[in-house]
């Protein structure tokens, strides 16, 4: 589904991804633990299209499709989603506003029809309930005064509104509360744990992978990959830490 071949990219004129390849089949779900500055968070960011972060070698393709000659909203509108380590604050637009935006971006993008607001509302309100987010927080506007773990529900249930194909996430656990971690973990599953979809999962620590449990785990050092293994991968650098794994 996500192929990822001898990846090079810069930013800033300063290489960080120095050969990264890996390959997510549908329905698996792959975790990407590393170091600060390993280059975790400009994977992703690559991958988003995100205007700065150079692409200077190797290939990406997302069902056989060239996904770097895509802009940012092409890639949207094909099924891929980012969840990002610092979600943006956007005074004056409500979470509500903002998310239906968004849907009817990425529907007009394929060819549809927009949602109505009644038929949004009912879609917003069961994702919401999903992360168990109060529809009131959700008509406040995006993420201010939001506290680490709310932000990162919001853009849970955002994901879920907009039921990606694929999903890049970025230290969602970041932030999380052993409560909030267990509930983003369990939207997590419920969203993307299906036979047609994929997930690259980044994270700094084990704890997440308690609840979604990963078919690979990837250890990412200085741009590349150096280590592939299974979930008791996890385990292993959480317990030896990485100089010691890697
Ligand atoms: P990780 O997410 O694994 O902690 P990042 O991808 O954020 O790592 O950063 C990888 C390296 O790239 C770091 O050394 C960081 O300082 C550098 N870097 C990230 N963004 C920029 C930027 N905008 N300009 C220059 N260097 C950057
Ligand atoms: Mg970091
Ligand atoms: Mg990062």
């Amino acid at each position: 589904m996500l192929e990822i071949t001898n990846l090079h990219a810069t930013v800033g004129g300063t290489p960080i991804l120095n050969g990264l390849s890996l390959s997510v089949n549908a329905g698996e779900i792959h975790a990407i633990m590393g170091p600060n500055g390993a280059g975790k968070s400009t994977l992703a960011y690559v991958l988003g299209g995100r205007p700065g972060y150079e692409v200077t070698g190797g290939s990406v393709t997302f069902n056989g499709q060239d996904l770097l000659a895509l802009d940012p909203h092409e890639r949207a509108a094909l099924g891929l989603f980012l969840g990002f380590q610092y979600p943006v604050e956007i005074p004056g637009v409500s979470n509500v506003q903002f998310l239906r935006e968004a849907l009817n971006a990425q529907r007009k993008a394929r060819g549809g029809e927009p949602l109505s607001g009644g038929e949004f509302l009912k879609l917003a309100k069961e994702q919401a309930a999903l992360l168990r987010m109060d529809m009131e927080m959700l008509k406040r506007p995006v993420n201010v005064g939001f506290s680490g773990g709310e932000k990162k529900r919001a853009e849970m249930v955002q994901m879920g509104i907009l039921d990606p194909i694929f999903a890049v996430l970025d230290e969602t656990d970041s932030g999380l509360d052993i409560d909030a971690l267990k509930i983003v973990g369990e939207g997590i599953n419920s969203i993307m744990r299906r036979p047609d979809k994929g997930v690259l999962l980044i994270t700094h620590y084990q704890r997440l992978l308690d609840y979604v449990k990963p078919d690979v785990v990837h250890v990412l050092a200085k741009g590349r990959i150096v280590k592939s293994g299974g979930p008791e991968l996890a385990l292993e650098l959480e317990r030896e830490g990485y100089e010691a794994v890697a």
